[in-house]
C-alpha cells in the first residue's frame, strides 16, 4: 500500500473550544464535482478545472471509507456534491452505506433529477434530503443557476416530499435584487408540501467571494422579512444538525423555518465535520483548501487502520474556530461543488 499523502498548507492552530470536540463525528461526501446547475455564487463563469474521471471513487471506496470513518467515530454521513444526483451508483451507493450502522444518513440536492430517483432512494436506506430552491420565478431561477429548470426542480421536490423521507428541508441562497422578495412565498410553498424551508447568507467560499457582500442579504434581514410568520426570540439549533438556528411558526403550527449565517456569525464552534472531496481528500473545513489525500490508497484497498489514521491527521488541521465568515483567505480559492456544500 502507497503512503498516505497528506497535502497540509500553512499552520495547523489548535482551537480553545476543542475539548469540547475530541472527534468529528459527521462527514460530507461530496461524490462528484460534476452538477447539471451552474449556481452563480457556486460556480465560476468561466473555465473551470475538473476531477479526472481515474481519480473519482467508486461504491467500493466509498463504502470502504465510510466504514473506517464510522469505526473512528463517525456517526452521521451526507452526501453532497457537485451534484449527487449524478453519480451513476448513487442509489448503491446509499444501500452499502446504510448498511454500517449509521445515525444519519443524508442527501443534498439540486432536486432536478429526484421525481424520478426520490423513491428509490429511500427504499434504498436514504433518511433525510435537502433540495435547493433558490426561486419559484422561473426566470429567477434560471438566472441563479445558470439554466436550472424550476418544473423539474419542484416536481423533484414534490417526490421527495411524497417518499417517505424522515425530514425534507430546502435551501435557499438569498441574494440582494434576485430573489429577496421571496422569501414569504418560498416558506409558504415549502411549509404547504410538509417540509422546512431554510435560507442561507451567501458564504464568501469561491464564487460567494467573488460576488462580494453587496450581493448578500444577512440572516437578521432574512428574519426581518419572515417576522410575520416566525415566533420572536433566537430560535434555536438542532441538535447533532450543524450550524442552522430554526423559528417556529407564530400559528403554533409547529412548522420551522431555519437560517443559516454562515457570513456573518460563526459556526466553528462545536463543529464535528469533516469533508471529503470527489477525489478522496480528507477535508477538516470548508474554508481549507489543506488536506489528507487518500483517493489513491483507496483504490489500492487501503486498510481500516491507515484510513483512521488519516482521519485522525485531517482533523488535527481544524480551524482555530476563530473563523467568522469566511474569513480565511483560503476561502477565497474554495471550489464548493469539489469540496461537497
Ligand atoms: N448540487 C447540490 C445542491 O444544489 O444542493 C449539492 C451541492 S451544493 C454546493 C450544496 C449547497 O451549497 C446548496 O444548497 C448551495 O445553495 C450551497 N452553496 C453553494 N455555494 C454557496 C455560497 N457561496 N454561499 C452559500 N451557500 C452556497
Amino acid at each position: 500500500m502507497s503512503a498516505l499523502l497528506p497535502v497540509f498548507r500553512g499552520e495547523v492552530s489548535r482551537a480553545p473550544w476543542r475539548a469540547e470536540v475530541v472527534a468529528p463525528r459527521a462527514v460530507r461526501l461530496s461524490v462528484t464535482d460534476r452538477c447539471d446547475m451552474a449556481c452563480v455564487y457556486c460556480r465560476p463563469a468561466g473555465s473551470e478545472t475538473w476531477v479526472s474521471p481515474r481519480d473519482r471513487l467508486d461504491v467500493d471506496a466509498w463504502t470502504s471509507l465510510v466504514a473506517a470513518l464510522t469505526a473512528g467515530g463517525i456517526r452521521r454521513v451526507r452526501i453532497t456534491g457537485g451534484e449527487p444526483l449524478l453519480y451513476r451508483d448513487l442509489v448503491h451507493l446509499v444501500e452499502r452505506l446504510a448498511t454500517l450502522g449509521l445515525d444519519d444518513l443524508a442527501l443534498t440536492t439540486n432536486g432536478a433529477r429526484l421525481g424520478s430517483m426520490a423513491r428509490s432512494l429511500r427504499a434504498a436506506g436514504l433518511r433525510r434530503v435537502n433540495v435547493s430552491l433558490d426561486s419559484l420565478d422561473a426566470p429567477t431561477f434560471a438566472r441563479m443557476t445558470r439554466g436550472g429548470d424550476l418544473t423539474r426542480v419542484r416536481r423533484g421536490l414534490d417526490a421527495a416530499c411524497a417518499a417517505g423521507f424522515d425530514e425534507v428541508k430546502t435551501n435557499t441562497v438569498v441574494l440582494r435584487g434576485e430573489n429577496d422578495g421571496e422569501l414569504d412565498a418560498i416558506t409558504q410553498h415549502v411549509w404547504s408540501r410538509g417540509a422546512t424551508p431554510r435560507f442561507l447568507e451567501l458564504m464568501g467560499v469561491g464564487e460567494g467571494r467573488v460576488l462580494g457582500e453587496g450581493a448578500r442579504v444577512s440572516s437578521a434581514a432574512q428574519r426581518a422579512a419572515l417576522a410575520h410568520l416566525l415566533d420572536d426570540g433566537d430560535g434555536a439549533r438542532e441538535a447533532e444538525r450543524g450550524p442552522a438556528v430554526y423559528l417556529r411558526a407564530r400559528d403554533g403550527s409547529g412548522r420551522r423555518v431555519g437560517f443559516i449565517a454562515g457570513a456573518t456569525e460563526t459556526f466553528c464552534e462545536g463543529c464535528d465535520r469533516l469533508r471529503v472531496t470527489s477525489d478522496g481528500v480528507l477535508r477538516s473545513c470548508l474554508a481549507r483548501t489543506s488536506g489528507v489525500a487518500v483517493g489513491a490508497v483507496l483504490r489500492e484497498g487501503a486498510e481500516g487502520d491507515a484510513l483512521r489514521a488519516a482521519m485522525r491527521v485531517a482533523w488535527s488541521d481544524k480551524p482555530d474556530g476563530a473563523w467568522r465568515g469566511c474569513t480565511e483567505e483560503s476561502a477565497a480559492s474554495v471550489s464548493m461543488r469539489a469540496t461537497g456544500g
